[in-house]
């Protein structure tokens, strides 16, 4: 509903297309795996929760966030597409037949849900990559994981110092969940480049940034998808109710306030 405060807050209209955003976001389903895409999250118990059908809560703003941070993957995705020396694969182009990436390195990718990417422990913990490609100025043979991410202006600044301090450590100093991500991707098609394309709001400005394997960092990764799907109650706390992350969780309720919760969500396994 939209109510009379968010009429009387400010923009009305706003008002109406936010309430139509949110009840858009309350009526998609929960995801029933652990996605790879966040398994470098800090706290395993938010994981736990995420993976045994537990939705988090947006706000409208964020939401339209994300939405823009998709397009814009598109937009930049497209133009990689149309790059003639690059060879790029993703859930656009697997119709033209078997992809070559996968008679090259003998990747196992499914590729029957139309996208590409993998799934482990039975199918529990999952992820689907952007796309890809070989072709790239840097190293035009290897085979790479290709990420696309939107960020903020202030967030692509600080991308760039990094990079230009040293390339390989650049992804794991600013977000250790993006490179926790392709360390699982890297790991699952056997191959050992990633490279992050990394764009402020709308694809003004573009950086791209290249990550080496790491097997360890990789393999301790599916260590921890496999605890998490594994335990049967919430895992431990990175704080208590007054820690600045769970104040800004939106777990902190169920994680803090509410008597313990059994398991909504994947219940078939033993
Ligand atoms: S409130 Fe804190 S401990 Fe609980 S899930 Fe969120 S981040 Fe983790």
């Amino acid at each position: 509903m939209v109510t009379l405060e968010s009429i009387l807050d400010g923009d009305p209209l706003v008002a109406i297309i936010d309430q139509v955003i949110l009840e858009e976001h309350e009526r998609e389903p929960p995801r029933h795996y652990l996605g790879a895409s966040s398994i470098g999250e800090e706290c395993s118990r938010k994981l736990w929760y995420r993976y045994n059908g537990h939705k988090e809560k947006f706000d409208a703003k964020t939401i339209r966030r994300f939405a823009d941070g998709h397009r814009t993957e598109e937009v930049v995705l497209g133009w990689l597409r149309n790059c003639k020396s690059i060879e790029l694969y993703n859930a656009r182009n697997l119709e033209d037949g078997l992809p070559s990436f996968q008679r090259h390195t003998g990747s196992e990718t499914d590729i029957s849900i139309n996208q590409i990417g993998f799934s482990s422990f039975d199918g529990k913990f999952a992820g689907h990559y952007d796309a890809i490609g070989r072709g790239f100025p840097q190293a035009p043979k290897t085979w790479h994981i290709v990420e696309v991410k939107c960020v903020n202006e202030k967030a692509f600044e600080e991308l760039k110092k990094l990079k230009a301090k040293n390339e390989k450590t650049a992804i794991e100093l600013w977000k250790p969940e993006y490179y926790s991500q392709v360390q699982v991707y890297m790991h699952m098609e056997k191959l050992t480049r990633s490279i992050h394309i990394v764009t402020t709001p709308g694809a003004r400005d573009l950086i791209s940034v290249r990550t080496d394997y790491n097997k360890t960092h990789a393999e301790a990764m599916l260590a921890k998808a496999k605890r998490i799907i594994d335990a049967k109650e919430p895992l431990e706390r990175i704080g208590g109710p007054t820690f600045y992350k769970c104040k800004m969780c939106s777990f902190r309720e169920i994680c803090h306030e509410a008597p313990p919760i059994p398991r909504t969500g994947n219940t078939s396994d033993t």
